[in-house]
């Protein structure tokens, strides 16, 4: 039996109307999984989208609550706007058993941070492959090249379910879904 390549699709920044549920549509078309690293202000506003995350069976990680830059938050400030969403995350997502993912967000986060969090038994998941796509400054095309071109087996792949990426977002992922499945990798949840 050939053995299937996995690669990793995560989403930043969500949930948000529209554009979350356009990627799930994406992701429902490719039988695919993919891990939502949420902003918990955003889960407050809409719960509703979130719950259509999880419903569809995606893994879903702490992204903070109101996106913070590790670099420029004090240690206990910086956990407890992690706390914030996780609170929320236990009150809409009750029985996520799955490990308790963070992603910092900017991908700035002090060691300091970094080491309290994990005491919590948080697992800071970064990427290795980014699509550039909240950047309005470059085109479609590109941000869909710097996927395809860089993605290995394995790869962590960073988009944004935001307002801001979404035009190089809809261009983008359904090539970068349609180009890997043809290749016979299979996209996972983390
Ligand atoms: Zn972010």
């Amino acid at each position: 039996m050939k053995k299937s390549k996995s690669i990793y699709l995560t989403f930043d920044d969500g949930p948000v109307p529209g554009v979350t549920p356009w990627v799930l549509d994406q992701l429902r078309e490719y039988k695919a999984k993919a891990t939502f690293f949420c902003i918990g202000d955003n889960i407050r506003k809409h719960p509703e989208v979130f719950q259509q995350v999880v419903s569809e069976g995606h893994q879903i990680g702490n992204h903070s609550f109101h996106h913070l830059k590790g670099w420029n938050t004090s240690t206990s400030e910086y956990i407890q706007d992690v706390f914030l969403t996780e609170e929320l995350l236990e009150k809409q997502h009750p029985g996520n058993t799955k490990p308790k993912l963070f992603r910092p967000p900017f991908g700035k986060i002090k060691n300091s941070q970094a080491r309290e969090l994990s005491k919590k038994g948080y697992k800071i998941v970064m990427w290795d492959v980014i699509s550039w796509d909240f950047d309005s400054d470059i085109r479609k095309e590109t941000c869909y090249k710097n996927v395809v071109e860089n993605v290995t087996e394995g790869s962590i792949i960073v988009f944004h379910d935001s307002e801001k990426a979404s035009k190089n977002l809809k261009y983008a992922l359904p090539k970068v879904l349609k180009y890997f499945s043809e290749k016979a990798y299979e996209f996972k949840s983390l």
